[in-house]
Protein backbone atom coordinates (compact mmCIF):
# COMPACT_ATOMS: atom_id res chain seq x y z
CA UNK A 1 0.00 0.00 0.00
CA UNK A 2 1.19 3.67 -0.50
CA UNK A 3 1.98 5.80 2.23
CA UNK A 4 0.40 9.25 0.93
CA UNK A 5 1.72 12.16 2.89
CA UNK A 6 0.42 15.58 1.74
CA UNK A 7 1.99 18.96 2.49
CA UNK A 8 -0.24 22.04 2.89
CA UNK A 9 1.67 25.54 2.33
CA UNK A 10 4.97 26.11 -0.20
CA UNK A 11 6.59 28.47 2.00
CA UNK A 12 9.97 28.02 3.76
CA UNK A 13 8.51 25.15 6.22
CA UNK A 14 6.84 23.05 3.39
CA UNK A 15 9.51 23.54 0.68
CA UNK A 16 11.95 22.73 2.37
CA UNK A 17 9.77 19.26 4.54
CA UNK A 18 9.00 17.93 0.95
CA UNK A 19 12.26 18.12 -0.46
CA UNK A 20 13.82 17.19 2.05
CA UNK A 21 11.80 14.04 2.65
CA UNK A 22 11.53 13.27 -0.88
CA UNK A 23 15.35 12.85 -1.09
CA UNK A 24 15.38 10.93 1.77
CA UNK A 25 12.58 8.48 0.46
CA UNK A 26 13.70 8.84 -3.10
CA UNK A 27 13.69 5.05 -3.05
CA UNK A 28 10.86 4.47 -1.68
CA UNK A 29 8.82 6.87 -4.27
CA UNK A 30 10.87 5.41 -7.06
CA UNK A 31 8.93 1.87 -6.13
CA UNK A 32 5.67 3.35 -5.71
CA UNK A 33 6.03 3.10 -1.79
CA UNK A 34 5.25 6.34 -1.37
CA UNK A 35 3.85 9.38 -2.69
CA UNK A 36 4.77 13.50 -1.35
CA UNK A 37 1.95 15.75 -2.28
CA UNK A 38 2.41 19.83 -2.05
CA UNK A 39 -0.17 22.32 -2.19
CA UNK A 40 0.21 25.76 -2.55
CA UNK A 41 -2.54 28.31 -2.85
CA UNK A 42 -0.53 30.44 -5.42
CA UNK A 43 2.45 29.25 -8.14
CA UNK A 44 5.02 31.39 -6.56
CA UNK A 45 7.52 30.80 -3.57
CA UNK A 46 7.78 33.65 -1.20
CA UNK A 47 10.64 34.38 0.77
CA UNK A 48 9.22 37.07 3.26
CA UNK A 49 12.47 38.48 4.53
CA UNK A 50 13.21 40.38 1.59
CA UNK A 51 10.14 42.69 2.27
CA UNK A 52 12.43 44.40 5.23
CA UNK A 53 14.63 46.10 2.80
CA UNK A 54 11.68 47.35 0.10
CA UNK A 55 11.15 50.66 1.59
CA UNK A 56 14.68 51.17 1.56
CA UNK A 57 14.98 50.96 -2.03
CA UNK A 58 17.55 48.28 -1.57
CA UNK A 59 15.01 45.49 -3.14
CA UNK A 60 11.68 45.03 -5.22
CA UNK A 61 8.89 42.37 -4.05
CA UNK A 62 9.66 40.86 -7.32
CA UNK A 63 13.24 39.99 -5.53
CA UNK A 64 11.00 37.65 -3.03
CA UNK A 65 9.66 35.27 -5.37
CA UNK A 66 10.31 32.53 -7.35
CA UNK A 67 8.61 29.90 -9.05
CA UNK A 68 7.22 26.93 -6.84
CA UNK A 69 7.68 24.75 -10.14
CA UNK A 70 11.46 25.52 -9.92
CA UNK A 71 12.41 24.94 -6.46
CA UNK A 72 10.22 21.72 -5.88
CA UNK A 73 11.82 18.53 -6.12
CA UNK A 74 10.51 16.27 -9.22
CA UNK A 75 9.57 13.54 -7.16
CA UNK A 76 7.12 15.73 -4.98
CA UNK A 77 3.42 16.23 -7.11
CA UNK A 78 2.89 19.80 -6.77
CA UNK A 79 -0.96 21.10 -6.93
CA UNK A 80 -1.72 24.37 -6.85
CA UNK A 81 -4.93 24.88 -5.00
CA UNK A 82 -6.63 26.75 -1.72
CA UNK A 83 -7.21 24.07 0.93
CA UNK A 84 -10.24 24.97 2.21
CA UNK A 85 -10.90 22.18 4.88
CA UNK A 86 -9.25 19.44 6.58
CA UNK A 87 -11.18 16.65 7.71
CA UNK A 88 -9.12 14.83 10.26
CA UNK A 89 -11.69 11.42 10.74
CA UNK A 90 -12.15 10.80 7.18
CA UNK A 91 -8.40 11.89 6.61
CA UNK A 92 -9.17 14.11 3.81
CA UNK A 93 -8.02 17.71 2.44
CA UNK A 94 -10.95 19.35 0.12
CA UNK A 95 -10.23 22.57 -2.25
CA UNK A 96 -11.96 25.63 -2.65
CA UNK A 97 -11.89 24.89 -6.55
CA UNK A 98 -13.84 21.69 -8.34
CA UNK A 99 -10.88 19.54 -7.59
CA UNK A 100 -12.17 16.57 -5.56
CA UNK A 101 -11.06 15.86 -1.91
CA UNK A 102 -7.53 14.11 -1.45
CA UNK A 103 -7.08 11.36 0.92
CA UNK A 104 -4.05 11.73 2.99
CA UNK A 105 -2.01 9.30 5.59
CA UNK A 106 0.01 11.32 7.12
CA UNK A 107 -0.75 15.59 6.93
CA UNK A 108 1.67 18.49 7.60
CA UNK A 109 0.14 22.06 7.72
CA UNK A 110 2.62 24.70 7.05
CA UNK A 111 0.21 27.60 5.99
CA UNK A 112 2.10 30.23 7.54
CA UNK A 113 0.43 33.49 9.50
CA UNK A 114 -1.86 36.08 8.19
CA UNK A 115 -1.29 39.67 9.08
CA UNK A 116 -4.47 41.20 9.85
CA UNK A 117 -4.18 45.27 10.18
CA UNK A 118 -8.23 45.30 9.86
CA UNK A 119 -7.98 43.91 13.19
CA UNK A 120 -6.99 47.30 14.99
CA UNK A 121 -9.35 50.15 13.85
CA UNK A 122 -8.31 52.70 12.29
CA UNK A 123 -4.77 50.97 11.66
CA UNK A 124 -5.24 49.76 7.72
CA UNK A 125 -6.17 53.50 6.84
CA UNK A 126 -3.39 55.70 9.20
CA UNK A 127 -0.41 53.29 9.27
CA UNK A 128 1.83 51.61 7.03
CA UNK A 129 4.06 48.12 7.33
CA UNK A 130 6.36 46.10 5.33
CA UNK A 131 4.78 42.92 5.90
CA UNK A 132 3.64 42.43 2.86
CA UNK A 133 4.45 42.91 -0.63
CA UNK A 134 2.15 45.59 -1.74
CA UNK A 135 2.28 47.01 1.94
CA UNK A 136 6.30 47.44 1.84
CA UNK A 137 5.60 49.06 -1.98
CA UNK A 138 3.82 51.65 -0.32
CA UNK A 139 6.07 52.38 2.24
CA UNK A 140 8.84 53.06 0.15
CA UNK A 141 6.96 56.00 -1.64
CA UNK A 142 6.06 57.50 2.21
CA UNK A 143 9.35 57.18 3.33
CA UNK A 144 10.91 58.40 0.49
CA UNK A 145 8.71 61.50 0.52
CA UNK A 146 9.19 61.58 4.53
CA UNK A 147 11.64 64.77 5.32
CA UNK A 148 10.83 65.75 8.93
CA UNK A 149 8.44 64.69 12.03
CA UNK A 150 8.07 62.14 13.98
CA UNK A 151 8.23 58.20 12.75
CA UNK A 152 6.84 55.92 14.87
CA UNK A 153 7.14 52.16 14.78
CA UNK A 154 4.58 50.18 16.69
CA UNK A 155 4.88 46.55 17.50
CA UNK A 156 0.71 45.67 17.79
CA UNK A 157 0.46 42.43 19.53
CA UNK A 158 2.41 39.17 19.75
CA UNK A 159 3.31 36.58 18.21
CA UNK A 160 4.15 38.02 14.80
CA UNK A 161 6.22 36.94 11.97
CA UNK A 162 10.11 37.31 12.81
CA UNK A 163 11.48 37.97 16.62
CA UNK A 164 13.38 41.01 14.67
CA UNK A 165 12.40 42.87 12.14
CA UNK A 166 10.61 45.19 13.91
CA UNK A 167 13.71 46.18 15.49
CA UNK A 168 15.63 46.17 12.48
CA UNK A 169 13.48 48.56 10.89
CA UNK A 170 13.89 51.61 13.50
CA UNK A 171 17.50 51.05 12.98
CA UNK A 172 18.24 50.87 9.32
CA UNK A 173 15.64 54.00 9.27
CA UNK A 174 17.95 56.09 11.15
CA UNK A 175 21.36 54.96 9.03
CA UNK A 176 18.79 55.73 6.21
CA UNK A 177 17.89 59.01 7.62
CA UNK A 178 21.65 60.14 8.62
CA UNK A 179 23.08 59.03 4.65
CA UNK A 180 20.34 61.57 3.58
CA UNK A 181 20.90 64.19 6.17
CA UNK A 182 17.64 64.24 7.55
CA UNK A 183 18.14 62.90 10.71
CA UNK A 184 18.08 65.92 12.77
CA UNK A 185 14.22 66.78 11.77
CA UNK A 186 13.11 63.30 12.12
CA UNK A 187 12.43 61.47 15.32
CA UNK A 188 12.22 57.77 15.93
CA UNK A 189 9.76 56.12 18.49
CA UNK A 190 9.74 52.01 18.76
CA UNK A 191 6.84 50.90 20.76
CA UNK A 192 6.67 47.63 22.03
CA UNK A 193 4.06 45.23 24.13
CA UNK A 194 5.64 44.57 27.33
CA UNK A 195 7.32 46.31 29.77
CA UNK A 196 10.85 45.92 27.58
CA UNK A 197 12.36 46.29 23.97
CA UNK A 198 11.59 42.55 23.03
CA UNK A 199 10.15 39.41 24.25
CA UNK A 200 13.32 37.99 24.58
CA UNK A 201 15.47 39.59 27.76
CA UNK A 202 18.58 39.31 26.64
CA UNK A 203 17.98 40.48 23.12
CA UNK A 204 15.50 43.77 25.10
CA UNK A 205 19.56 44.05 26.65
CA UNK A 206 20.80 44.21 24.03
CA UNK A 207 18.65 46.43 21.78
CA UNK A 208 17.32 48.92 24.88
CA UNK A 209 20.80 51.01 24.73
CA UNK A 210 21.44 50.73 20.85
CA UNK A 211 18.58 52.34 20.70
CA UNK A 212 19.67 55.05 23.06
CA UNK A 213 22.55 55.53 21.59
CA UNK A 214 20.96 56.03 18.21
CA UNK A 215 18.42 58.33 19.65
CA UNK A 216 15.66 56.29 18.95
CA UNK A 217 12.36 56.51 21.70
CA UNK A 218 11.53 53.40 23.03
CA UNK A 219 8.03 52.94 24.83
CA UNK A 220 7.26 49.56 26.53
CA UNK A 221 3.76 48.53 27.54
CA UNK A 222 2.19 50.05 24.89
CA UNK A 223 -0.53 48.17 23.43
CA UNK A 224 -2.70 50.51 20.64
CA UNK A 225 -6.01 49.27 20.92
CA UNK A 226 -7.01 51.95 17.86
CA UNK A 227 -5.63 54.63 15.30
CA UNK A 228 -6.87 58.25 14.49
CA UNK A 229 -5.30 58.36 10.80
CA UNK A 230 -7.45 61.99 10.66
CA UNK A 231 -5.58 63.27 14.36
CA UNK A 232 -2.56 60.78 13.40
CA UNK A 233 -2.75 59.50 16.99
CA UNK A 234 -2.18 55.84 18.24
CA UNK A 235 -4.20 55.35 21.50
CA UNK A 236 -3.08 52.31 23.62
CA UNK A 237 -5.36 50.39 25.89
CA UNK A 238 -3.46 51.60 29.00
CA UNK A 239 -5.19 54.88 27.53
CA UNK A 240 -2.09 56.45 26.55
CA UNK A 241 -1.76 58.56 22.86
CA UNK A 242 1.58 59.33 21.12
CA UNK A 243 0.85 61.51 17.80
CA UNK A 244 2.41 60.32 14.67
CA UNK A 245 3.66 61.71 11.24
CA UNK A 246 4.39 58.46 9.17
CA UNK A 247 3.17 55.21 11.24
CA UNK A 248 5.11 52.16 10.41
CA UNK A 249 3.14 49.06 12.29
CA UNK A 250 3.78 45.18 12.80
CA UNK A 251 0.58 44.81 12.44
CA UNK A 252 -1.60 41.95 14.35
CA UNK A 253 -1.41 38.21 13.37
CA UNK A 254 -3.66 35.21 13.00
CA UNK A 255 -3.47 31.67 12.29
CA UNK A 256 -6.02 29.87 9.97
CA UNK A 257 -9.61 29.04 9.55
CA UNK A 258 -9.02 25.69 8.37
CA UNK A 259 -7.13 25.20 11.49
CA UNK A 260 -9.70 26.50 13.75
CA UNK A 261 -12.61 24.39 12.09
CA UNK A 262 -10.62 21.50 11.77
CA UNK A 263 -10.34 21.37 15.83
CA UNK A 264 -6.90 21.56 15.53
CA UNK A 265 -6.26 24.56 17.32
CA UNK A 266 -9.17 27.21 18.98
CA UNK A 267 -7.01 30.50 17.90
CA UNK A 268 -6.07 29.30 14.42
CA UNK A 269 -2.24 27.54 15.40
CA UNK A 270 -1.99 24.36 15.12
CA UNK A 271 -1.68 22.88 18.66
CA UNK A 272 1.37 20.53 18.73
CA UNK A 273 3.97 18.19 20.78
CA UNK A 274 7.07 20.69 20.45
CA UNK A 275 9.51 18.10 19.99
CA UNK A 276 7.94 15.67 17.65
CA UNK A 277 5.68 18.31 15.73
CA UNK A 278 2.42 16.39 16.35
CA UNK A 279 -0.74 17.72 16.21
CA UNK A 280 -2.50 17.31 20.01
CA UNK A 281 -5.52 16.73 18.72
CA UNK A 282 -5.26 14.27 15.58
CA UNK A 283 -3.79 11.63 14.68
CA UNK A 284 -0.91 12.00 11.75
CA UNK A 285 -1.69 15.51 11.61
CA UNK A 286 1.82 17.15 11.84
CA UNK A 287 2.25 20.95 11.78
CA UNK A 288 5.50 23.33 11.49
CA UNK A 289 6.31 26.86 10.54
CA UNK A 290 4.25 29.93 11.48
CA UNK A 291 1.31 27.94 11.54
CA UNK A 292 2.37 25.55 15.00
CA UNK A 293 2.19 27.38 18.01
CA UNK A 294 5.46 26.46 19.45
CA UNK A 295 7.15 27.84 22.04
CA UNK A 296 9.45 29.49 19.73
CA UNK A 297 9.72 32.40 17.38
CA UNK A 298 7.82 32.29 13.92
CA UNK A 299 10.77 32.84 11.89
CA UNK A 300 12.09 30.95 8.99
CA UNK A 301 15.06 29.51 10.15
CA UNK A 302 12.86 27.58 12.92
CA UNK A 303 10.83 26.36 10.20
CA UNK A 304 13.96 25.44 8.34
CA UNK A 305 15.09 23.05 11.30
CA UNK A 306 11.64 22.25 11.83
CA UNK A 307 10.96 20.83 9.12
CA UNK A 308 14.71 18.82 7.91
CA UNK A 309 13.48 17.15 11.88
CA UNK A 310 10.31 16.02 10.94
CA UNK A 311 11.46 14.95 7.38
CA UNK A 312 13.56 12.45 9.43
CA UNK A 313 10.47 11.55 11.27
CA UNK A 314 8.02 10.84 8.43
CA UNK A 315 10.75 8.97 6.50
CA UNK A 316 10.97 6.46 9.54
CA UNK A 317 7.05 6.55 9.89
CA UNK A 318 6.68 5.90 6.26
CA UNK A 319 8.82 2.68 6.15
CA UNK A 320 7.33 1.44 9.81
CA UNK A 321 10.43 1.91 11.98
CA UNK A 322 9.79 4.46 15.47
CA UNK A 323 10.97 8.05 14.77
CA UNK A 324 14.24 9.20 17.01
CA UNK A 325 14.76 12.75 15.94
CA UNK A 326 13.17 15.57 17.93
CA UNK A 327 12.95 19.09 17.04
CA UNK A 328 14.96 21.32 20.05
CA UNK A 329 13.44 24.50 18.78
CA UNK A 330 16.85 25.61 17.33
CA UNK A 331 16.27 29.50 15.73
CA UNK A 332 19.00 31.69 13.88
CA UNK A 333 18.56 34.91 13.46
CA UNK A 334 20.76 37.94 11.50
CA UNK A 335 19.68 41.44 13.12
CA UNK A 336 20.59 44.43 10.95
CA UNK A 337 21.54 47.10 13.48
CA UNK A 338 22.13 50.32 10.84
CA UNK A 339 25.28 51.17 9.66
CA UNK A 340 25.71 48.26 7.68
CA UNK A 341 26.42 46.11 10.77
CA UNK A 342 24.40 43.30 11.47
CA UNK A 343 24.61 40.53 14.60
CA UNK A 344 22.83 37.50 15.18
CA UNK A 345 20.93 35.34 18.08
CA UNK A 346 21.04 31.53 17.95
CA UNK A 347 18.77 30.02 20.65
CA UNK A 348 16.23 26.67 21.33
CA UNK A 349 13.72 25.80 23.65
CA UNK A 350 16.31 25.55 26.31
CA UNK A 351 18.66 28.31 26.19
CA UNK A 352 18.28 32.61 25.34
CA UNK A 353 20.51 33.71 22.78
CA UNK A 354 23.41 36.11 23.62
CA UNK A 355 23.67 38.75 20.85
CA UNK A 356 27.52 39.93 19.50
CA UNK A 357 28.73 42.99 19.16
CA UNK A 358 27.27 44.12 15.14
CA UNK A 359 29.64 43.70 12.51
CA UNK A 360 29.86 44.46 8.67
CA UNK A 361 30.95 41.26 8.80
CA UNK A 362 27.77 39.78 9.98
CA UNK A 363 25.60 42.18 7.77
CA UNK A 364 27.68 41.08 4.75
CA UNK A 365 26.87 36.99 5.79
CA UNK A 366 23.02 38.18 6.47
CA UNK A 367 22.97 39.63 2.66
CA UNK A 368 25.09 36.57 1.58
CA UNK A 369 22.47 34.20 3.51
CA UNK A 370 19.32 36.27 1.98
CA UNK A 371 20.90 35.57 -1.77
CA UNK A 372 21.05 31.54 -0.68
CA UNK A 373 18.15 31.14 0.44
CA UNK A 374 17.19 29.14 -2.65
CA UNK A 375 19.18 26.50 -1.85
CA UNK A 376 17.47 26.80 1.48
CA UNK A 377 14.01 26.11 -0.10
CA UNK A 378 15.34 23.30 -2.31
CA UNK A 379 16.98 21.71 0.63
CA UNK A 380 20.00 21.60 -0.32
CA UNK A 381 21.65 24.03 2.34
C1 LIG B 1 9.28 41.36 6.84
C2 LIG B 1 9.67 40.01 7.35
C3 LIG B 1 11.00 39.75 7.65
C4 LIG B 1 11.38 38.50 8.13
N1 LIG B 1 12.69 38.28 8.42
C5 LIG B 1 13.07 37.07 8.86
C6 LIG B 1 14.45 36.81 9.13
O1 LIG B 1 15.32 37.67 8.96
N2 LIG B 1 14.78 35.57 9.60
C7 LIG B 1 13.83 34.59 9.79
O2 LIG B 1 14.20 33.48 10.22
N3 LIG B 1 12.51 34.82 9.53
C8 LIG B 1 12.13 36.02 9.08
N4 LIG B 1 10.80 36.26 8.80
C9 LIG B 1 9.80 35.22 9.11
C10 LIG B 1 9.70 34.17 8.00
O3 LIG B 1 9.47 34.76 6.75
C11 LIG B 1 8.58 33.21 8.35
O4 LIG B 1 8.76 32.73 9.66
C12 LIG B 1 8.53 32.04 7.37
O5 LIG B 1 8.14 32.51 6.09
C13 LIG B 1 7.60 30.94 7.86
O6 LIG B 1 7.52 29.93 6.90
P1 LIG B 1 6.17 29.11 6.71
O7 LIG B 1 6.47 28.14 5.63
O8 LIG B 1 5.68 28.65 8.01
O9 LIG B 1 5.10 30.17 6.19
P2 LIG B 1 5.05 30.98 4.82
O10 LIG B 1 6.41 31.27 4.32
O11 LIG B 1 4.13 32.11 5.08
O12 LIG B 1 4.38 29.96 3.78
C14 LIG B 1 3.05 29.52 3.92
C15 LIG B 1 2.54 29.12 2.54
O13 LIG B 1 1.27 28.49 2.68
C16 LIG B 1 0.39 29.00 1.71
N5 LIG B 1 -0.98 28.79 2.20
C17 LIG B 1 -1.60 29.42 3.24
N6 LIG B 1 -2.84 28.94 3.41
C18 LIG B 1 -3.02 27.98 2.47
C19 LIG B 1 -4.11 27.14 2.13
N7 LIG B 1 -5.26 27.17 2.82
N8 LIG B 1 -3.97 26.27 1.09
C20 LIG B 1 -2.80 26.21 0.38
N9 LIG B 1 -1.74 27.01 0.66
C21 LIG B 1 -1.85 27.88 1.69
C22 LIG B 1 0.82 30.46 1.59
O14 LIG B 1 0.38 31.05 0.40
C23 LIG B 1 2.34 30.31 1.64
O15 LIG B 1 2.87 30.04 0.36
C24 LIG B 1 10.40 37.49 8.30
C25 LIG B 1 9.06 37.75 7.99
C26 LIG B 1 8.69 38.99 7.51
C27 LIG B 1 7.24 39.25 7.16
Amino acid sequence: MTERVVVVGGGTAGSVLANTLADEVADEIEGGDVEVTLINDGEEHVYKPTWLYVPFGEKTPADAKRPLADLIDRRVELLIDRVSAVDTDAKTVSFDGARSDLAYDHLVLAMGAQVTPEETPGLAEGGHHFYGPAATEELREALAEFTEGHLVLSVIGVPHMCPVAPLEFPLLADTWFRERGLREDIEITYTYPINRAHGIQSVAEWAGPLMNERDVNVETFFNPERVDPDEQVLHTVEGRELSYDLLVSIPPHEGSDVVRDAGLGDDGWVDVDPATLEATNAEDVYALGDIADLPTSKAGSAAHYAATSLADRLASVVRGQRPTTEYDGKTVCFIESGEDEATYIAFDYESEPTPKPPSKLIHWSKLGYNQSYWLTARGVL
